[in-house]
């Protein structure tokens, strides 16, 4: 029998399968799935075993394949996943071996064998004797080995001696038959993740449901159609915020429970959506359910690897990673919130989880639905052509009304002498507010922030003539860039426009918020939530404090836009609408909507009316007029169009490279070499290149960046793959490409 194993060295070089033997003693054992040792490039590496057979192919017919050497029995990876690891990597681009570290138990990769030398027989002193007359070396390595506990030691033990000399002696020992070597791998406590009939625990009566809106009760009978038919297919559950998406999940998940299948649930950020695990907990029993939080050990992750593996979990929530979770029999993935960007992983590999749901929804015949208020561009336009089907929620339940949102004008406050952050209209509404004892949150948009130049007469913010997408500030010798086609030009004095000479670059923070709040209402308690307050008080500290109505305003970045139901909010104060619209990227304007459409829509969700006051220096422009009208459909009709006629995604796909090192000539040379390459392999323009240009933080820990984007029309992205992989063998096989510089590829990036 022979296996094929992909080796755990994540090199481009190595990123094949490769051919072992399995010997006779480990014969029942070795299955695809399986981790196992193998010796690789004379070391034992980790790896794991895809496909058994008989055979060998032809080409290695008359080699002597090495055979492997242990396996891990303690896991047996899915079919199902396994099968995803060539696509996967091949779609993202990074190797197969990177991606089966993401599907192997938590913390495996701890542990490496270890070589030992023994003595296979006692000796007596006057063997050892005898050998230092005939082989002084070899005598050395003998009395030590005898006076070693066991007669065994570590091959490193001996690393004193030089690597030659070492493998010469043990060889001539070996050969005398007086010493072995042997490959100790490490022992593995946990028992063996078999999958037992009935092994799950038995399902609690589940917890009273609500019923269900007519809305609600469509969208629940076409999933609960799909799961009982075992019919793979993808859903897109559009619902406006507080339609009641959380409770259709919670009925396809029983659903599927009930067939004895598996629910897995993906949220963005698991830290920021403790709601939806409770949930999931009061609905179907604590013991049911699995959160995977990123704050979990790694020997509780582990655990919990190990009984999911076994089938002992019916339910398992958690973000992004939480998708290579290996429940075996997998009945309904649901993917909240969609269209958020924290899906994809922005360090290699570059998966993106939706897409991997996806993909494992299809092997396992499981029903997908991915739900938002604000659905992604590209999701829609799959459930508008009928590749994925469309389920509405267009009202809130219990015939709630959406908030009604106040469009005000910042160029006004400015003329009228007000230069704060608030606007007269936002401070009158907070005091009402809190006069009703109830709550305000208060989000300020520095999504993607890069600072760009504005009038402050008449609003105009500089764009690139080419492009139409604004310019990006650069302090460094007062520049303005463009992102896209790399245009530069000074900032200027006046604004071309109306001549006014208060062109001024745009920058805010939530500290200044804090303090001219604290001038405004001094009684008001405040709470924080962005990054700095992750770090402090913790996120859930946060959440918990303020749904328990521990403060009046909770001021926030973009991380209190996800899915927090907070019953007392009754007015949304948006600051800075406009800043997120103005970055150079060509996903500015859908990214703008679903955050002010989200963050709106956490006003007024139990039965209080809710408000929403958005500042902006822009109100006229359609984003923010459509996040006033709740108008996604409009929205989504104008957007696609423009992303049509400018060649932009969904239209076309995108690769971005980015070249990383801490010499800024080498990381220009570099990319200058690859940009010279494509331009020689398109010789018939299939795509376009872009660039080279240093990206937008040219620096980043002492590393110089820069980045090149290559567009390829239509949605096949392989042509741009085999280019670029081209491109990396020309590159290293050149002589005097500069050393020291890192490239990264990113295949449909997040915006530019
Ligand atoms: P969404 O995720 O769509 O923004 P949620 O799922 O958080 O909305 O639901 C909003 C609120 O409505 C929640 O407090 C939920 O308990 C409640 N809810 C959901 N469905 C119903 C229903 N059929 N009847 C009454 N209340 C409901
Ligand atoms: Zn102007
Ligand atoms: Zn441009």
């Amino acid at each position: 029998m022979y296996v094929q194993v992909i080796v755990d060295v994540p090199q481009v070089d190595c990123d094949q399968n490769y051919y072992y033997r399995v010997p006779a003693d480990l014969a029942g054992q070795v299955a695809p799935g399986n981790g196992v040792w193998v010796s690789f490039n004379g070391r034992v590496v980790r790896g794991w075993a895809v496909a058994l057979g008989e055979e060998l192919p032809a080409d290695l017919k008359n080699f002597s394949v090495q055979p492997v050497i242990g396996v891990d029995e303690t896991y047996r990876l899915n079919a199902d996943l396994l099968a995803l690891v060539v696509p996967l990597a091949e779609a993202v681009m990074s190797t197969r071996a990177d991606i089966l570290r993401l599907l192997a138990p938590p913390g495996m990769r701890r542990g490496r064998p270890v070589a030992r030398i023994c003595l296979p027989e006692k000796l007596s002193p006057e063997q050892i004797v005898l050998w230092e007359g005939i082989d002084p070396d070899c005598a050395l390595i003998l009395n030590r080995l005898s006076r070693a506990p066991k007669q065994s030691l570590r091959r490193s033990a001996f690393s004193g001696w030089p690597k030659s000399r070492l493998a010469g002696v043990l060889a001539r020992l070996a050969g005398a038959g007086l010493v072995e070597e042997k490959i100790c791998l490490p022992s593995r406590r946990e028992k063996r993740a078999v999958r037992s009939p009935g092994a799950g625990p038995a399902l609690l009566p589940a917890g009273r449901a609500p019923v269900l809106t007519t809305a609600q009760q469509k969208a629940v009978d076409a999933l609960a159609t799909a799961i009982d038919q075992q019919r793979p297919g993808t859903f897109l559950l559009h619902g406006v915020t507080g339609s009641g998406k959380t409770e259709v999940y919670l009925q396809a998940a029983s659903r599927a429970l009930a067939q004895g299948r598996q629910v897995l649930y993906l949220v963005p950020e698991i830290a920021l959506t403790p709601q939806a695990g409770n949930h999931l907990a009061e609905r179907f029993g604590r013991q049911a359910v699995v959160v995977l939080h990123s704050k979990l050990s790694e020997a509780v992750r582990r655990r919990e690897w190990y009984r999911i593996a076994a089938g002992q979990v019916p339910v398992v929530i958690g973000a992004r990673s939480a998708v290579f979770t290996p429940l075996p029999d997998l009945g309904l993935i649901i993917v909240d919130e969609e269209h958020e960007t924290s899906y994809r992983q922005e360090r290699e590999p570059k998966y993106h989880a939706r897409q991997v749901a996806l993909a494992r929804a299809a092997r396992c015949r499981a029903v997908a639905v991915l739900g938002s208020a604000t659905p992604s561009l590209e999701s829609y336009q799959k459930a508008l052509t009928g590749k994925y089907q469309l389920l509405r929620l267009p009202e809130r339940v219990a015939g709630r009304k959406l908030p009604a949102v106040n469009l005000v004008d910042m160029r006004e406050e400015l003329t009228a002498g007000n230069r704060g952050m608030f606007s007269r209209a936002l401070l009158q509404a907070i005091t009402q507010c809190l006069q009703r004892e109830q709550q305000v949150m208060l989000y300020l948009n520095r999504r993607g922030f890069a600072p760009f130049i504005i009038c402050r007469e008449c609003g105009n913010v500089l764009t690139c003539p080419r492009c139409s997408i604004s310019l990006v500030y650069h302090r460094v010798g007062e520049r303005l860039h463009c992102h896209y086609c790399h245009f530069r030009q000074m900032v200027p004095k006046q604004c071309p426009v109306c001549h006014s000479r208060a062109v001024r670059f745009f920058g805010t923070g939530t500290q200044r918020i804090e303090s001219e709040l604290a001038g405004h209402f001094p009684g008001a308690q405040v709470l924080r939530l962005d990054r700095d307050a992750a770090e402090g008080p913790g996120v859930e500290k946060v959440i918990s404090t303020f749904s328990e109505t521990g403060g009046d305003i909770l001021v926030g970045t973009q991380m209190i836009t996800k899915g927090l139901d907070f019953p007392r909010v009754t007015l949304v104060g948006i600051l800075a609408a406009d800043a997120s619209l103005h970055i150079a990227d060509f996903q500015a304007t859908e990214r703008t909507f679903q955050l002010l459409a989200q963050v709106a829509g956490r006003a007024g969700r139990a039965g209080l009316p809710g408000e929403v006051i958005v500042q902006s220096y822009c109100p006229e422009h359609y984003c923010l007029q459509l996040v006033k009208d709740h108008d996604f459909e409009a929205f989504y009709a104008r957007e696609i169009a423009l992303r049509e006629r400018l060649g932009y995604p969904p239209f076309s796909r995108l690769v971005r490279l980015e070249f990383r090192g801490a010499d800024q000539t080498a990381v220009a040379v570099a990319a200058e070499t690859w940009t010279e390459t494509f331009k020689q392999l398109n010789g018939s323009k299939e795509f376009n290149v872009w660039g080279p240009a240093p990206a937008a933080v040219v620096k980043v820990d002492d590393k110089f960046r820069w980045q090149l984007t290559l567009r390829l029309a239509g949605g096949d992205a392989r042509p741009l793959r085999q280019a670029i992989r081209r491109a990396g063998q020309a590159y290293t096989s050149r002589r005097g490409c500069p050393a020291g510089v890192k490239v990264s590829i990113t295949v449909d990036p997040a915006g530019l």
